[in-house]
């Protein structure tokens, strides 16, 4: 089954200040191309005393957005330059601005292309995930000095949750004049359903919940159902979440499968006639008859 347009995906993003902080340094976008055969969806989180935070984050979405609406032929250059151009961008205004000094952001982006063409990319924390029928799998490795801990086998998964560094991250947008941004493609199947979210989400409410909201709900709903989540768990950051469904045979789980192919086994298996040991009670049944009718 071939992947249909990206403007038929369908699509929810929600951000929302949480239970503790006092303002929403996160912030969000999707755009759509002027042809309409992309789609960019960006979620970044920001950071910076006053209004740092707040700034670079809009500004980074902001960027990388005007820079993918003005087009190029290779889409995952065009990602890698949007997030250097927002780096470059909110490098400049954080040294031209006092009151902006050090602000800097994640960014995390997907960008979907007519013919079944995808890339993700990223800087710092905010993460995407992927749900394929019942996998559910993180696609982006954290820039932090916990996901670094975790790839090295030094902490868990869980552990890294109460880290004391759990906040650190090891590259962000607009704290240094340049930036390595991480671009990797991805390989679209029908049914797909992708999320963007910043670690208010990630940090609070565990991979197999998400998964099963994203497996239950629609977008919209979903990402209204998960800010709720993340708030019931405490809310203690901001929360941004961003869901991207992919239409087609909705993901059908590998456990169906393998039932329908019992199925396709079973007939072809009795077509074959009755197993041996049918014919071997047979057999000896009609040797005992015989036994019997010659000692009369
Ligand atoms: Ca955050």
């Amino acid at each position: 089954m071939s992947i249909p347009d990206p403007e038929h995906f369908v699509a929810g993003g929600m951000t929302d200040i949480g239970q503790v902080r006092e303002v929403n340094q996160d912030y969000c976008g999707e755009f759509a191309d002027p042809a309409h055969t992309r789609r960019l969806f960006i979620v970044a989180d920001g950071m910076g005393g006053h209004l740092g935070g707040e700034v670079a984050s809009r500004m980074a979405v902001e960027t990388a957005a005007e820079v993918f609406e003005s087009g190029g032929d290779d889409p995952a250059a065009l990602l890698r330059i949007a997030l250097e151009t927002a780096n470059q961008r909110v490098h400049a205004a954080a040294q031209n601005d006092m009151e902006l000094a050090g602000m800097g952001t994640t960014g995390v982006c997907l960008l979907f292309e007519a013919g079944g063409r995808g890339w993700v990319a990223h800087v710092g924390d905010s993460r995407a995930y992927r749900l394929r029928g019942d996998s559910f799998e993180q696609i982006t490795e954290d820039h932090s000095v916990v996901g670094a801990l975790i790839r090295m086998g030094h902490i868990t998964e869980e552990e890294a949750r109460m880290h004391p560094q759990r906040n650190e991250i090891l590259r962000a947008i607009g704290t240094n004049e340049d930036v390595e941004v991480q671009v990797t493609p991805l390989d679209i199947q029908p049914g797909d359903r992708y999320l963007l979210c910043s670690d208010g989400l990630s940090g609070l409410v565990l991979d197999a919940d998400i998964a099963e909201v994203m497996a239950r709900q629609e977008p919209e709903d979903a990402v209204r159902t998960l800010v709720q989540m993340a708030n019931l768990e405490g809310g203690n950051d901001n929360i941004t979440v961003q869901v991207v469904s992919i239409p087609g045979d909705a993901s059908i789980p590998k456990k169906k499968k393998a039932r329908t192919t019992d199925v396709i086994v079973t007939p072809s298996l009795g077509r074959r006639g009755p197993p041996a040991w049918i014919w071997g009670l047979g057999i000896g049944l009609l040797g005992i008859l015989g036994w019997l009718l010659i000692r009369r």
